[in-house]
């Protein structure tokens, strides 16, 4: 009788077999449901092997093989395989993180109902913009290009028509019957995003995936693109496991962005297997940014990448001016330097919009006591909790425990507890006050709770119903507010100095970002930096615009110390109620590496993490290190059946981290 060998959505690393009387290779693909452990299980059938990987005698038979819906092509199983070897995750949790749950637990989805569209009538008639002469280059030489895979970095300042190049990419492609995958990083990216794709591609079929959709309608969106009744998906990093059997082209924008990679469960990056399924499709794919990572900076130094540039923006005459304010020079006022002041002034004067950036939310960072030394330590986590003033609460920004503001020291009864520092709220309280005739609106996680806030937020902006913004990096991205004018950018220095060697990268990408709201349209924009380092190399980089120097600079300081994208990383993770057995665990597992490692492999020592404690449990971490990613991935796999092999207490958990952003 058949065996199916199937991944089921648990953590172990191996498939299961199961005996299916009936099944061929044409079941490959398929979702299945099995009898596991004393219940049911739905999976995904990988594979029909010629022996079963167990003694025959104890197979069970499947329960029922899902035949009403079409199979994942082999092209989808290989990613989700790619996946799970690559990322060295349970290849049914690949599966269940890929595949909607609907379609998993074999609940019908409603074949949608499709409207026939004519080729002739998918483009938008209307005119389109005339290209500016960087971006008809860049489209010339994108369009010249022999068919094929091939990965291009499209580096183009802020504002400078990288979208208008990937509108006309769209346009090729579905022209030439293709479907047209595009990656935005975040949710709150795709409205905007997807608007203007709707508006250039009325009569397109679209779908939108993201984490914030309904199940059912993912599900449908996702069983659409498997029938192939779908031109263009837009959606975050999830849209990159969306099937397109007649995938053309595939497209990402903001690829620096943090958000690509996964931080929990399957560690995977979406923009480096967007790179990897281009190649496996043959199809080119355009990574876009202003600020690229280091790593597909290297890339395009190397050729793996074809660096494609649009230096100049496409409407505006200029980028904003960049200024540093030496705050050691200057009296502040709750952290707001006189010619901030005198900047926002003017901006009022004028009827145009300022934004005031700071990436901290809540009042303050920690309430303390001066008499007893008391500070609102959060009782789970190694991190204060933070002053939330809108509402009264001290609320721990990592595991989100709550509790009123104590109107007394709860160490010694003093009722003059202090807030230390600021947040956005604090700002926000002290620029009402500065300027009373202004309309001041805060955009933060806090104040935008739901996406439904958050759009009324930015449609108010966009209608002028504010003159300064306090937001958090929640603004820094993406969004064209034609008004905006001026951003000041307030306690940045806090990660010039932050332990992570990828701290300075992101600092100048978000400064970079921040600025770029300034100054969209025809008005001339200005940034103002508030720093007590006016003369740091990095926003001696800022105030020129020159992404290119910066980028030089920390390449050449990431080669000095072998730091990626040199060398390539993966971090063992364990978690526990007590720091002792998380760093006894990754004792073990470092004596199980030492004879596999060879001298290619370098391994560290075990360390607490950075937020050691966190929702009451206790947390390390190995680093694993290699100048080949071949060599680490081979070892780590190795590695890996000897770590599932070690005994390890019931409430310990650990997971590997391949390529890790959080070092
Ligand atoms: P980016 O994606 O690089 O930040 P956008 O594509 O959003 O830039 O372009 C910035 C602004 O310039 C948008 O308002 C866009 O409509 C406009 N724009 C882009 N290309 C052109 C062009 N060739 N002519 C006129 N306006 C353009
Ligand atoms: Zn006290
Ligand atoms: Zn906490």
């Amino acid at each position: 009788m058949p065996v199916v060998r199937v991944a089921i959505p648990v953590p172990l690393p191996q498939p299961f077999d199961y005996l299916a009387e009936d099944a061929t290779t044409e079941d490959i693909g398929r979702c299945v449901r099995v009898p596991f452990g004393r219940g049911e299980k739905n999976g995904l059938i990988l594979a029909l092997p010629e022996t079963a990987g167990i003694d025959p005698a104890r197979l069970k038979p499947v329960i029922h093989i899902q035949r009403d819906v079409p199979r994942l092509p082999s092209d989808w199983m290989e990613l989700v395989e790619f996946t799970a070897r690559y990322y060295h995750a349970p290849p049914g949790e690949v599966v269940a993180l890929a595949l909607p749950p609907k379609l998993l637990q074999g609940k019908s989805t409603r074949k949608p109902a499709l409207r026939a569209t004519d080729l002739s009538e998918r483009h938008r008639t209307g005119e389109l913009p005339t290209l500016t002469t960087a971006q008809a280059d860049v489209l010339a030489t994108l369009r010249d290009a022999p068919a094929g895979f091939k990965a291009w970095l499209l580096a183009g300042v802020t504002g400078s028509g990288k979208t208008e190049i990937y509108l006309r990419l769209t346009a090729d492609t579905l022209a030439a019957g293709g479907q047209v995958l595009i990656l935005v990083p975040e949710i709150a990216l795709t409205p905007q995003l997807e608007e203007r794709v709707r508006a250039r591609f009325p009569a397109a079929r679209i779908i939108s995936l993201h984490s914030g959709i309904a199940t059912g309608a993912r599900a449908r969106g996702f069983r659409q693109a498997l029938d192939g009744q779908v031109d263009i998906v837009l959606g975050t990093r999830l849209a990159v496991f969306t099937p397109l059997p007649g995938l053309g082209l595939i497209l990402v924008d903001e690829e620096h962005d943090a958000s690509y990679k996964q931080q929990e469960g399957v560690r995977y990056s979406a923009r480096d297997l967007a790179v990897w399924r281009a190649r496996q499709r043959n199809v080119p794919v355009v990574l876009g940014s202003a600020t690229p990572s280091l790593e597909s900076w290297r890339h395009a130094h190397n050729d793996r990448y074809h660096l494609l540039r649009l230096p100049v923006r496409a409407l505006a005459s200029a980028l904003p001016a960049i200024r540093i304010i030496d705050t050691r020079r200057c009296r502040l006022d709750e952290g707001i330097s006189p010619p901030l002041h005198e900047a926002l002034a003017a901006r009022l004067e004028r009827s145009e919009q300022s934004l005031v950036f700071l990436n901290r939310r809540g009042y303050a960072p920690v309430l303390a006591c001066p008499t007893c030394g008391w500070v609102s330590q959060c009782p789970h986590c190694s991190a204060n909790r933070v002053v939330h003033l809108a509402d009264r609460r001290l609320r721990c920004h990592h595991c989100g425990a709550v509790s009123p503001v104590p109107r007394a020291c709860p160490g010694c009864g003093n009722k003059d507890v202090q807030p230390f520092g600021r947040g956005t709220q604090r700002i926000e309280a002290r620029l009402a006050e500065l300027f009373p005739a202004a309309r001041v609106l805060r955009i933060d996680r806090d104040a935008a709770r739901t996406p439904a806030r958050r759009e009324s937020l930015l449609a108010s902006i966009a209608a002028g119903e504010a003159d300064i913004l306090v937001g958090t990096q929640m603004m820094a991205k993406g969004h064209d507010f034609p008004r905006l004018t001026l951003v000041g950018v307030l306690g940045a220095d806090a990660s010039l100095h932050a332990a992570d060697f990828r701290a300075p990268e992101r600092l100048f990408q978000q400064l970079m970002q921040v600025g770029g709201r300034a100054g969209r349209a025809q008005l001339p924009g200005e940034v103002l930096i508030q720093t007590e380092y006016p003369e740091h190399p990095l926003y001696r980089c800022l105030i020129r615009h020159d992404t290119d120097a910066f980028t030089r600079m920390e390449l050449d300081q990431r080669l000095a110390a072998n730091f990626p994208p040199f060398s390539y990383q993966a971090m063992l993770r364990a978690d526990a109620p007590e720091l002792a057995a998380a760093v006894d665990f990754l004792r073990r597992a470092r004596i199980e590496a030492a004879p596999l490692a060879g001298s290619l492999i370098r391994l560290f020592d075990p360390v607490p993490m950075r937020i050691t404690r966190l929702a009451r449990r206790e947390r390390a971490q190995l680093l694993i290190e290699s100048d080949r990613r071949a060599a680490l991935q081979d070892f780590l796999t190795r590695w890996l059946e000897r770590i599932h092999a070690l005994s390890a207490p019931h409430d310990l958990r650990w997971q590997v981290d391949v390529d890790p952003l959080e070092v």
